[in-house]
């Protein structure tokens, strides 16, 4: 009797489990966005020079909803048709690796965040790339003074401080090692957290701070 139930029981688990892949299950999004000099100045490099200098500007790397489960089907493949490609997209949202093309990028992006996200896979790359628009941080961290740079070094807070002043919330940043692996981080990724609804940007919630160092890098390239 015990075992019949407990089959019942789990023959109700995956329509549980496949409910939570559901859009409308998610808290907030993530809009990642990578410094292409952070990327490539590491030991793992990138295509740059072979596919020439990406733009110098923060780059997307995805829009990801948070705690849900994206589950690709057969309908998201078939629907990552990537023939009407803006010249944006191209430059703000590029592939840095030699081992993927920006087709490859993004189709990897759409069907591991884009398919859960609520979006059609137009407005996915859309709303992406028009949220990057809005909160520039290519300008905003200028604005403070923080500069591409080889030599310099800033603050973390200050790199933080900047971004809540410019667009009223707390992000998330993410440091990596450059190829040399000295222990000074250099500032990789900033994530911007979006309202549920795509409204509103929101504070991003605890951990904001990924591998940075007090004192990190903005490196030149
Ligand atoms: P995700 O699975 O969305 O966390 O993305 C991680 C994958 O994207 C890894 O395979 C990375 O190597 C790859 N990736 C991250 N940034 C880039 C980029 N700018 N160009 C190409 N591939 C990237």
């Amino acid at each position: 009797m015990t075992k019949l139930l407990l089959s019942a029981a789990l023959a109700l688990l995956p329509p549980l489990l496949a409910a939570s892949s559901s859009s409308e299950d998610f808290d907030y999004y993530y809009l990642v966005q990578q410094w292409p000099g952070a990327y490539c100045g590491t030991k793992q490099g990138c295509c740059f020079p072979d596919t020439g200098k990406p733009a110098e500007d923060f780059g997307i790397h995805g829009l990801w909803p948070q705690y849900t489960v994206c589950r690709r089907d057969a309908s998201d493949a078939a629907a990552a048709d990537f023939d009407i490609v803006s010249a944006t997209r191209k430059r703000d949202w590029p592939s840095l690796s030699c081992k993927n093309t920006a087709m490859d990028f993004w189709s990897h992006e759409w069907e591991k965040h884009g398919t859960c996200s609520g979006f059609d896979q137009h407005g996915y790359f859309q709303q992406s790339l028009a949220r990057k628009a809005r909160h520039n941080l290519t300008a905003i961290l200028p604005c403070a003074g923080i500069v591409p740079s080889d030599g310099a070094t800033y603050h973390l807070s200050s790199v933080r401080d900047a971004i809540r002043e410019a667009t009223g919330f707390e992000v998330t940043v993410e440091c990596n090692r450059g190829a040399s692996g000295r222990r000074v981080g250099q500032l990789y990724q900033v994530y911007l957290c979006v309202a549920r609804d795509w409204s509103v940007l929101i504070n991003c919630p605890e951990p904001v701070n990924r591998q940075c160092t007090d004192k990190i890098k903005f490196p030149a390239f």
